[in-house]
């Protein structure tokens, strides 16, 4: 495994707004160098499911496309962090979202010696923004994502990685709640670009390209930082 040669597990964040393609490319970053993709989105969405009391006061937010408390999401993000399977090097898909966010990250790492390794911001264009979660959908059985448009299974109705039939799309991929959800990207996520940019360890990829041109070009990126 490529992460083999790496002294520290690597912490890499994939910053962008909704439909940058975040979770799209961390599953296959995950595949491709086993590290292991840690979405807060999918931990708050099994909260909600659940109807944990995180769960409970998350629901309305997510609904209306605002941003959970950082208490909320730190308390989950810290669970799951503790889990062993996290000390291969973790993937953070829509984590952080906040300055707040970002450096109580820097905390929790630093407890185990650890810092952000990388971070690559995914540039994407607001109209394209919303064209990608109007028609983004996803498998009810293994989770992969699909579109209307850009990404449909070999055959129709039919997951191409797990085979199953059934499919979802989230109560939030609406065209209002979008506008909230890049309003929130721009006044809360938007500067930790620069709060990265100043520490020596962001990278910018165009996310406008397809699927497999934006997936080689952060293997490419990860591949060189295994190889440090
Ligand atoms: P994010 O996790 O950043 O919100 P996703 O990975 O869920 O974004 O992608 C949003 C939607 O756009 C999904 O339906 C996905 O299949 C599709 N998608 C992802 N990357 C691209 C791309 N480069 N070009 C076109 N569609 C894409
Ligand atoms: P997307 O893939 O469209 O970027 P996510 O699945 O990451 O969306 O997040 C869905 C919703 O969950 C967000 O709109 C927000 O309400 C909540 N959420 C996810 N991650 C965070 C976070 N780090 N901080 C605050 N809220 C979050
Ligand atoms: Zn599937």
């Amino acid at each position: 495994m490529k992460d083999d040669t790496m002294t520290r597990p690597a912490v890499l964040i994939l910053l962008g707004p909704p439909g940058a393609g975040k979770g799209t490319q961390a599953r296959m970053l995950e595949e491709e160098f086993g590290l292991v993709q840690l979405s807060t989105g999918d931990l708050l969405r099994a909260a909600v499911a659940a109807g944990t009391d995180a769960g409970k006061q998350a629901k309305a937010v997510m609904e209306a496309g605002g941003l959970v408390s950082d208490d909320i999401v730190l308390a989950i993000l810290r669970d799951r962090m503790a889990d062993p399977d996290t000390a291969k090097g973790v993937i953070l898909d829509g984590f952080p979202r906040t300055a707040g966010q970002a450096e109580a990250l820097d905390g929790l790492l630093a407890q185990s010696g650890m810092k952000v390794t990388s971070v690559i911001s995914m540039e994407v264009d607001d109209q394209a923004m919303i064209a990608r979660v109007a028609g983004r959908y996803t498998c009810a059985g293994c989770g992969e994502g699909y579109h209307d448009d850009f990404k449909q299974p070999a055959t129709a109705g039919v997951c191409d990685k797990c085979g199953g039939t059934a499919f979802k799309r989230r109560a939030d991929d609406n065209a209002e709640t979008a506008g909230a959800r890049l309003a929130a990207y721009h006044a809360q996520t938007a500067p930790l670009i620069a709060y990265y940019e100043a520490r020596g360890v962001l990278q910018r990829i165009d996310a406008m390209a397809g699927i497999d041109t934006v997936a080689s070009s952060l293997s490419a990126i990860v591949g060189r930082l295994s190889a440090q």
